[in-house]
């Protein structure tokens, strides 16, 4: 392996994506520092080079953070899946405005060659997804806006800031919208958790025969990415010299069925789905257009969900049937 001179930060590293990306970049040389202000849930803290726990939402703790790094990525939120973020929007939106600014000024200050930010199709607006045929999204539809409430509106109002910090301050900034991003060592149970490890969790503790609860009607449509192109994408990101929000996600759209049904193949057990019509669903419809990554970045994720969703459930499995 090739080992890099860059120092690299990773925040939001003690969370999902944070930790499988700074296993990612170890792996292609990079010196790493995680910073969170948790350690990691399901795997050692001495994957980085070196491991902080920071408040990001404290200035002094973000100056320390970036201290000797050449870049950053920018993955610290206080987030969760669509039940989360319907219920949590005020704590959400401070708390996540705190880090991003503080996070975008201290770098500023400490002359970061390089911001990754971690937006979300959460941005993408609401008139645009009510179907669940719906067309993909391409990055220019995000105006004009009708955000997510609370955690949607963050992400956008932080994408501009972070382009006005290189506009104005010449802080170069990468933006990713990611788009239900899932896999093992996630979150798959507390009130976080995001569909492909719920579903993994009830199908895991389902008695066999048994039954799970699905949110909404089943019907509803999105489209997931598994963790390993999302950090892919996301370096190749970085490494390009594209500063324009880009889309990170898959644009195979599937039905909540679909995807429980899948899990329930691939957990061999005889489950009936009894569907939970007054749970939170979010947007009807929702897909990747992936035209723009594939001309910038000449690349497309490669993992096939049934893949995924077979590596997914057997870890959730194996820690949420101890
Ligand atoms: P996650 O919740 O597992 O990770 C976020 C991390 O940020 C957590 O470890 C948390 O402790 C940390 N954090 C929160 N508040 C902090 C604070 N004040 N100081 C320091 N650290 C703090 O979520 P994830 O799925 O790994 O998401 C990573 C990023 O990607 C987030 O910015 C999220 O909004 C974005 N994103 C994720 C998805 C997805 O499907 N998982 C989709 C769109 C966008």
């Amino acid at each position: 392996m090739e080992q890099k001179t860059e120092k690299i930060l990773v925040t939001g590293a003690g969370g999902f994506i944070g930790h499988h990306l700074v296993r990612y970049l170890k792996r292609k040389g990079y010196w790493v520092r995680g910073a969170d202000i948790k350690y990691p849930e399901f795997s050692p803290r001495d994957e980085a080079d070196e491991f902080l726990l920071l408040d990001l939402r404290d200035f002094r703790n973000c100056l320390e953070a970036v201290k000797g790094m050449d870049k950053v990525y920018q993955l610290a939120a206080d987030m969760g899946g669509i039940g989360f973020i319907t219920r949590v929007k005020a704590d959400v939106v401070r708390n996540n405005i705190l880090i991003n600014t503080n996070m975008a000024e201290a770098s500023m200050f400490a002359g970061i060659k390089r911001l990754f930010f971690s937006s979300s199709a959460c941005i993408y607006p609401a008139y645009k997804q009510r179907d669940p045929k719906v067309a993909p999204l391409k990055e220019s539809d995000a105006y004009p806006a009708e955000c997510e409430d609370g955690y949607g509106w963050e992400k956008l109002i932080s994408e501009r800031m972070y382009t006005n910090f290189y506009e104005d301050h010449g802080l170069d900034v990468r933006i990713a919208r990611y788009h239900n991003i899932f896999g093992p060592e996630g979150t798959y149970q507390g009130g976080r958790e995001k569909a492909p490890s719920a579903l993994s969790r009830k199908v895991a503790q389902a008695k066999n025969p048994g039954e799970i609860e699905i949110w909404g009607d089943g019907k509803q449509t999105r489209s997931f990415l598994y963790v390993d192109d999302c950090v892919e994408g996301s370096w190749r990101l970085v490494e390009s010299d594209f500063r324009e929000p880009l889309n990170i996600g898959s644009d195979r759209l599937v039905t909540i069925d679909e995807l429980a049904d899948m899990i329930i193949k691939t957990s061999g057990k005889g489950i009936v789905k009894r569907y939970n019509l007054s749970a939170p669903q979010g947007v009807r419809g929702r897909n990747s257009d992936n035209t723009l990554c594939k001309k910038i970045l000449g690349w497309e994720p490669k993992i096939p969900l049934e893949e995924g969703i077979e590596k997914t459930y057997k870890w959730v499995e194996k820690v949420a049937c101890q």
